[in-house]
């Protein structure tokens, strides 16, 4: 069973000529990229040695992906800690996974600059011409382009993906290579559900990468050049050039958190932009509030696929296409994919009654190989393969699925329980409300008080409307104690609302 690397640098070899990575102004043929990971697996072996792991800090550049792919080839595995995290959260994570070696992309050498600062280790190997340090680009140009041969052995390390890290002890997410046969399985099993981004399978796809190539953006480039694809990668998500590179590039596929789609939704340039190209946007990673969703698929066309999953846990659950014409089903992170169990539990561990609410646990057949270094950890997420997923979700009578919030983002009040994402769906329900996020703020006697900060349209609803409209459909438990009207709503560096950096600008507010 070839590896990951192995799969994709053989797919991109028999079809040379193909254009596989599009960035800024360079298009890089598939013959170029393979030539260009061999020659650099040559630089780095014997400084890369199998069964280690290396930290990569770069962002979405074609360096990137060669790099990870050169290291994935010498058996080694990889962290990136993307720049949507602080320097110091950064660094945390390069000395978490003890990096034998730090690969620095000089085109991202002013976010990286800050994070060697901090680390006592060796001296990073620059991608790209920095000053007088080792740039292993240059050598790589005089290196030998022939193939080098695997090295993964299949129960090392392939990439840790990190999540949070701002605060205490990084968690880090860890996949063997071997994790990569269980993929390549499962997506044989979910064929036609269009869970591999741009894999469907007609070879034509040109897939948008905005998001970070060290989260699912990555993997679904992956996907895409493996099955005889085009990547254009973006520096990061900004709305305008989002909507100019889908009409230059003619863009069929792309992967989006529901937070990014509201910007391109009131965005100006999105109705005067041919978005005609798009044949499936994939949507997850944060809850979508469905009058928006609704909104998305009337203007942009029928293209809209969600997935529910998790790092932990692997893909859970997909709405399709189709679903998304039935206004009702929005509300929903669609039916368990085939391949997924999935039990409803309360707080001791046993099953819900039907339609009841409780903790989600799934068991993907795809879960991670465990958190990095933290086996206590592991073992209380998950156990016999079920995993835990820290969400809270009832299923309906048809099989869908409802989320209601995080477990930890619940907030308690006086009389019971209020389920964040519950409340900012209802938010948005109003037609002036672009987007909503709601927190908890500590009270002294041991609750919370509900708060909400609304990213308002034009007119501009007030303050006693959105109460009315909560206390009338879901009662004033739920009803928030202020409701902040802000410019925008801040988002974590893959794009999902940052509640912990809302929380803290709106505390830091003169009032
Ligand atoms: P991550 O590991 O970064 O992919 O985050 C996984 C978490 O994001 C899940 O446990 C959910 O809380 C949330 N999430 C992922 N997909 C969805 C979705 N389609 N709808 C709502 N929340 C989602």
């Amino acid at each position: 069973m070839p590896t990951d690397v192995e799969e994709l640098l053989d797919a991109l070899a028999a079809d040379p000529g193909r254009e596989a990575l599009v960035h800024r102004d360079r298009r890089i043929h598939a013959g170029e990229l393979v030539r260009s990971v061999h020659r650099l697996a040559h630089v780095l072996d014997g400084r890369v040695r199998p069964g280690t792991v290396v930290a990569l800090l770069a962002g979405n550049t074609p360096e990137a992906l060669v790099a990870r792919m050169a290291v994935n080839l010498l058996g080694a595995g990889i962290a990136q800690p993307h720049e949507g995290l602080s320097a110091a959260a950064r660094a945390r994570i390069v000395v978490d996974v003890e990096a034998a070696v730090v690969l620095a992309d000089a085109d991202a050498a002013a976010a990286a600059e800050p994070v060697l600062a901090r680390l006592d280790g060796p001296a990073a190997l620059w991608l790209g011409a920095h000053g007088a340090d080792p740039d292993v680009l240059a050598e790589a140009d005089g290196a030998p382009a022939s193939p080098i041969r695997d090295r993964a052995r299949p129960h090392d390390v392939e990439q840790i993906r990190h999540t949070g890290g701002t605060t205490g002890h990084p968690k880090g997410i860890t996949y063997t290579f071997d994790h990569h046969r269980r993929g390549a399985e499962m997506r044989r099993r979910l064929t036609g559900l269009g869970a591999d981004g741009g894999g469907d399978g007609d070879g034509g796809a040109r897939l948008l990468v905005a998001t970070p190539v060290a989260h699912v953006g990555g993997a679904l480039a992956d996907r895409t050049l493996a099955s005889g694809g085009t990547v254009v990668l973006q520096d990061g998500f900004e709305p305008g050039a989002f909507l100019a590179a889908v009409a230059r590039e003619r863009i069929t596929h792309t992967f989006l958190l529901p937070p990014l789609i509201y910007r391109l939704l009131d965005h100006p340039d999105l109705d005067r932009t041919d978005t005609s190209s798009l044949r499936s946007v994939v949507y997850g990673g944060a809850p979508a509030a469905p009058r928006r969703m609704a909104e998305a698929v009337e203007r942009i066309g029928p293209v809209f696929a969600q997935f529910y999953g998790q790092t932990e846990a692997g893909g859970i659950s997909a709405l399709t296409p189709q679903e998304h014409s039935r206004p009702e089903l929005l509300g929903t992170v669609g039916r368990p994919l085939p391949t997924t169990e999935i039990a409803i539990t309360d707080a001791d561990g046993r099953p819900v009654a039907p339609g009841g609410r409780g903790e989600l646990w799934v068991r993907t057949g795809m879960e991670m190989d465990g958190y990095w270094k933290q086996p206590e950890l592991t073992a209380a997420t998950v156990v016999d393969g079920w995993v835990r997923t820290g969400d809270v979700a009832r299923q309906d009578a048809d099989g869908y699925l409802h989320l209601l919030d995080r477990v930890k983002d619940m907030i308690v009040v006086v009389g019971g329980h209020v389920y964040t994402t519950e409340l900012e769906d209802l938010l948005m329900e109003h037609p002036s409300v672009r987007q909503a996020a709601v927190f908890g703020v500590p009270d002294d006697d041991g609750t919370e008080t509900v708060h909400a900060a609304v990213v308002a349209g034009s007119p501009a609803p007030d303050e006693d409307e959105l109460t009315a409209l909560v206390a009338e459909r879901a009662g004033d438990m739920y009803v928030p104690r202020s409701v902040e009207f802000v410019e925008r709503i801040p988002l974590t560096g893959v794009g999902k609302t940052d509640k912990k950096a809302l929380r803290a600008e709106l505390a830091a507010q003169p009032r």
